[in-house]
């Protein structure tokens, strides 16, 4: 039987792939999980090692999704998504930094973002889209501050049958962020609201809630915490660890906000790859570094940081991490270390890893450097890859602050965008005019 998924505050129903990828979010607000963790075959571990990206990817996702998308399908979809690399860079003694930047956003999100926009094509056309109107496209609505809506939209972009509708606060996103939202076109189009970001996630949710009108345009969301967004972030921890000498347990450093690159990093442990650690690293938003250590979980209001895409005070997939470990504290303590460092001790690290080392790490990376450092001082012996999350360029102003003007190249792809037309429709932070556009 194909894959079947419960909520994880409803343990005892189930719903198929569609409804969990289109749904997003469950009604009674816990998160989608796969019912089974298949634990891969002999005849995965026989040859993983030397399979191109596209072929591992779809070794793993092929049974975790357990038919539920037929072979031909699901092959063009992995191919499609994965189709640049996650390189393992070593920087000397037993550190490795996995590069998961190479994708068209410059972020570890264009995993998620690219292979959740085809998987949700294709559940709409392949069978209608449930109750909704017949021949109508998808609409996919993202309200965004800055990172997951270009990660979004470019994934999105040429999607057949699929509209996407990006929500941006006006003047409270960067230059080349909003470049990345409206300079496409095509299918995405730009809102520009005249608001702040709650108010962008607060007319995404009257859409929502506007069943009649759901319904009609066929919306869906690409929430981050999407489980499509989740499975093809298990690919680059295979991937990372068969890039080390064979025999070898990497220590795996996951730089955290909402936890979603952590949480597939366990799935990749219960599927069967062998990991001797997971460690937890993030900035002064430390609440699940805190749990891990008192048993006392206490979300809390954010801080703004320089690696401000962890500023997260109540990790929405915190209820994955403790549905994998059976709500036991004690489980997830000990295959899960936690460590927080604050803004100054991360401008140091920058300085100090291209000092030693010659590499450009930002900060989300350069926190997961501290963590990494401070495990080796206990555990000289282990082999830690730190996950960096984003390209330097993203974080221009702390990076040339830290390490002067011209240190980090910034890449064509980002570069040539400057030079691009803005295209965005301007919206008022009104409920009522957003729904009288999306009806039209
Ligand atoms: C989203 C993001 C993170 C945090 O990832 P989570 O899966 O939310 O823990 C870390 N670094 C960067 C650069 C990000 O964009």
């Amino acid at each position: 039987m194909a894959q079947r998924f419960y909520s994880t505050n409803s343990p005892g129903e189930f719903v198929d792939l569609k409804e969990a990828v289109l749904r997003s979010l469950p009604g009674d607000n816990g998160l989608y999980m796969p019912e089974n963790i298949p634990v891969l075959e002999n005849t995965f571990w026989a040859e993983w090692r030397d399979w191109p990206f596209e072929e591992l990817a779809y070794r793993i996702v092929s049974p975790l999704f357990d038919g539920a998308v037929p072979e031909g399908p699901l092959r063009e979809m992995v191919a499609d998504a994965v189709n640049f690399d996650a390189p393992l860079v070593g920087i000397g003694g037993r550190t490795h930094i996995l590069e998961l930047f190479h994708g068209p956003s410059l972020a570890f999100k264009d995993f998620g973002a690219r292979f959740m926009a085809r998987l949700m094509g294709w559940l709409t056309r392949s069978s209608g889209a449930g109750e909704a109107a017949p021949g109508q496209d998808l609409t996919v609505l993202v309200a965004t501050s800055g990172d997951t809506g270009g990660a979004v939209a470019s994934a999105f972009h040429g999607v057949p049958e699929t509209q996407v509708v990006v929500l941006y606060p006006s003047g409270k996103v960067s230059g080349l962020q909003e470049k990345q939202l409206t300079t496409l076109g095509d299918n995405i189009t730009a809102l520009e609201v005249a608001g702040s970001f709650d108010d962008c996630q607060r007319l995404v949710k009257a859409a929502f809630l506007d069943r009649e009108l759901a319904r009609a345009r066929n919306l869906t969301s690409a929430n981050s915490i999407n489980i499509a967004r989740l499975v093809p972030q298990t690919f680059y921890y295979f991937h990372a660890a068969r890039q080390l000498p064979e025999g070898v347990q990497p220590v795996f450093v996951v730089p955290s906000g909402n936890f979603g690159n952590l949480t597939a990093g366990l799935l990749s442990n219960l599927m069967g790859l062998r990991v001797k650690q997971f460690i937890a690293a993030t900035n002064m938003n430390d609440v699940v570094p805190a749990y891990l250590e008192s048993g006392v979980y206490e979300p809390r209001p954010s801080l703004a940081t320089i690696s401000n895409a962890m500023d997260v005070g109540a990790p929405s997939n915190f209820a994955r991490m403790l549905d994998l470990h059976d709500h036991q504290h004690g489980l997830m303590a000990g295959r899960i270390v936690g460590f927080r460092f604050d803004d100054e001790q991360t401008r140091a690290e920058i300085r100090e890893i291209r000092a030693n080392t010659g590499y450009v790490i930002e900060p989300h990376g350069a926190v997961g450097c501290l963590a990494a450092r401070e495990w080796q001082g206990v555990h000289p012996g282990d082999d830690v890859v730190v996950l960096e999350t984003a390209h330097p360029s993203k974080f221009l102003d702390v990076m040339e602050e830290e390490l002067g003007q011209g240190a980090v190249e910034i890449p064509d792809r980002l570069a040539c965008l400057a030079a691009r037309e803005k295209v965005a429709i301007e919206m008022p932070p009104s409920e009522e005019e957003f729904l009288r556009w999306l009806r039209a």
